[in-house]
């Protein structure tokens, strides 16, 4: 039969996909997630990243930048440093880019990231930052996360014309960055950089549009990384759960809530696992 353009993954699919900690590991191998988000104006970005982090099962979460205070004011187990990612301790995945506005802190953060041999996810303001040549020379998976807008930027083109070609743009960005691509909307999309069906994300739900959400899947996605998930299943399954996450909240969540949510959301779609 001829490979479908599309596909869309089940919870027992995600289910196969989640890391499950065995009695004898740890939190290096759990993963540690490296997130440099936030800056003067967006402290709370670097927040919700960090929480999307913690929920999204990482063993460590370790936090670069400027929102260094309000990060651990709402997460005590975060390790924070205000530094530059370069002087942060050792991670296996970094988030970057969570309103890290357009400082030259956050031009530097974009560009030490992407320097680093790690899986790195690139979200709102780092999208911006990021040189795509530089994204196509790295070795590691690259993950980028856009929305219809963000994406009409990087494609330079209009929002409209993204939305009424979402499969198109997709393909497009993941082709030209060399990178796992992850569509944000109604029907989040998912494209690998090597082509094969795009993935489409059956969960969301119109609760989900709320400044922030998109910060706490850049760190779940993130933690999903650092575990040592592959990069097209990090950003599905990512979204995948965010999605349940949005739904599972007492409506109507607000970002912080979806993050909360985030474990209910792991235990409802893990009960779809085969036994
Ligand atoms: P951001 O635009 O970065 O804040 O991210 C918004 C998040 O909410 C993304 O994960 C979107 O996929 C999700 N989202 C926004 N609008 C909708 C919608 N109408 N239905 C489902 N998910 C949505
Ligand atoms: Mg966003």
């Amino acid at each position: 039969p001829a490979t479908p353009d599309v596909v869309a993954l089940q919870h027992a699919d995600v289910a196969a996909l989640l890391p499950r900690p065995g009695t004898d590991t740890d939190k290096y191998r759990r993963g540690v997630v490296g997130v440099a988000a936030g800056s003067a104006r967006y402290p709370g970005a670097a927040v919700l990243a960090v929480s999307g982090a913690l929920r999204g099962g990482a063993g460590a979460v370790r936090y670069a930048g400027t929102a260094a205070a309000e990060v651990l004011a709402r997460h005590p187990e975060a390790l924070v440093t205000d530094g530059s990612p370069e002087h942060t301790g050792r991670v296996q995945a970094w988030a970057v880019g969570s309103g890290l506005g357009d400082g030259a802190g956050a031009e530097r953060a974009v560009r030490e990231v992407l320097d680093a041999d790690v899986p790195v996810l690139i979200d709102a303001d780092g999208l911006r930052l990021a040189d795509v040549d530089a994204v196509r020379a790295r070795r590691a998976p690259t993950v980028l996360t856009p929305h219809a807008g963000e994406a009409a930027a990087l494609l330079d083109t209009s929002r409209a014309a993204v939305e009424a070609g979402m499969l198109d743009a997709v393909r497009r960005l993941a082709d030209r960055y060399r990178a796992t691509v992850l569509l944000k909307g109604s029907a989040t999309l998912v494209a690998g950089p090597d082509g094969g069906p795009v993935r489409a994300n059956p969960t969301g739900t119109g609760w989900l549009a709320t400044a922030g959400s998109g910060d706490v899947l850049s760190g779940l996605i993130g933690a999903l990384l650092a575990a040592g998930l592959d990069a097209r299943d990090a950003a599905a399954a990512g979204a995948h759960l965010h999605g349940v996450a949005g739904r599972t909240a007492p409506a109507p969540p607000a970002a912080s809530d979806v993050a909360a949510a985030l474990p209910a959301a792991w235990r409802e779609v893990c009960a779809a696992r085969p036994r």
